[in-house]
């Protein structure tokens, strides 16, 4: 089977095309034939050696992905060869035609959703939904300001938050963004890269501010969000690529709190929860993730330096091949 391989830590180019030998589970995994692989900055970040935690090399990187089960270990029950599955990790990298997983990490693929759409759901949407209703406790009535929502993490949760009856205030840094944005009905929707927006984000509460803050970017924001809450309102820190300068009388004076939120170390029942919410969305087509390019495999280095370039609109996947089985 073909995947990408990792020999050395390094930018783009050390995502190379290898052939390498069909995998097999072990009892108690199962094998997954894989159309479609979610390219997340977290590949990157591993990819360049700068992660906190790296594999050994060679290594096959991505962690999201979408396909059907090609064989399931003796002791795994509930799956059937040919089942639609999406993943949300995986034990040897979805960057590649097969990859094993253990049954925590596979989830149905409603026959409506394309593989496409499965690879962008294990880490954005999951992500999403801790973020908000686990981490910020957001609930039904409430605002939340998505900042940096054209992203796949941002647009799962502008999508989750509509669901579940929140105002959405939501930013983006290109007019392609913005516009996708309102289109996914965000209420309120601002220029990230515009000096001021901050202010208008307050005006647009009547001065009230909002009541939870997800955060992509951080280390750029966190010391600007915090005038923009309410009362006893909270950030959650999704992403954040240095460090930031804060003011503390900014949360005494809201009696606000920041929180940070980690997917990898979401509750095991907290995710199989999250999970079966995002079945139950993505059945009623109340949560459809939004594709943005494409790529095949053999450009997966091209798929990540798009991805880390300003200006998203929505999820980069990778095809992967595998078209004709299991549709
Ligand atoms: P993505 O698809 O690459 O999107 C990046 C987002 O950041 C875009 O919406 C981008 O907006 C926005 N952004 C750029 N400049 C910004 C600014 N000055 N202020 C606010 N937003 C800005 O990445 P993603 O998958 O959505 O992930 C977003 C972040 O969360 C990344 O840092 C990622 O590593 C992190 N993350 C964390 C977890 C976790 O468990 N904590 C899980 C997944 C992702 P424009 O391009 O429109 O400017």
């Amino acid at each position: 089977m073909r995947t990408i391989s990792v020999e050395n830590f390094g930018g783009p180019e050390v995502l190379q095309v290898r052939n390498v030998p069909d995998l097999k589970p072990e009892p108690d995994q199962l094998l997954i034939r894989l159309h479609t692989a979610g390219v997340n900055p977290v590949d990157t970040y591993i990819r360049s050696g700068s992660y906190a935690k790296l594999p050994s090399l060679p290594y096959t990187p991505g962690m999201d992905g979408a396909g059907v089960v090609q064989a399931a270990g003796s002791q795994v029950r509930g799956y059937r060869k040919g089942q639609r599955v999406y993943l949300s990790g995986s034990l040897t990298g979805t960057y590649a035609e097969q990859c094993i997983c253990l049954p925590t990490q596979i989830h149905p693929l409603p026959p409506q959703v394309s593989f496409e759409d499965g690879a962008c759901l294990g880490i954005p949407y999951a992500t999403a939904s801790y973020a908000l209703f686990h981490r910020g406790n957001a609930k039904r009535g409430q605002s939340v300001l998505i900042h940096g929502a054209t992203g796949g993490v941002g647009l799962a949760a502008v999508q989750l938050a509509r669901r579940a009856g929140l105002r959405v205030f939501a930013t983006g840094g290109s007019e392609t963004g913005r516009a996708l944005l309102r289109s996914q009905g965000a209420e309120h929707v601002f220029d990230h890269n515009q000096p001021g927006y901050h202010q208008s984000v307050l005006e647009s509460t009547s001065g009230a501010g909002v009541d939870v803050i997800l955060e992509m970017l951080a280390n750029v924001n966190l010391g600007r969000n915090l005038p923009m809450l309410a009362h006893g309102g909270c950030v959650v820190v999704v992403g954040s690529r240095g460090a930031v300068q804060i003011q503390p009388r900014d949360l005494m004076l809201r009696e606000a709190d920041i929180r940070g939120a980690m997917i990898l170390h979401a509750p095991p029942g907290v995710l199989a929860r999250i999970h079966s919410d995002l079945l139950s969305g993505l059945t009623e087509g109340s949560l459809k993730p939004v594709v943005r390019a494409v790529f095949p495999l053999e450009q997966a280095a091209l798929a990540t330096e798009m991805l880390m370039q300003p200006g998203a609109a929505g999820k980069i996947v990778l095809s992967v091949g595998a078209q004709a089985e299991g549709n």
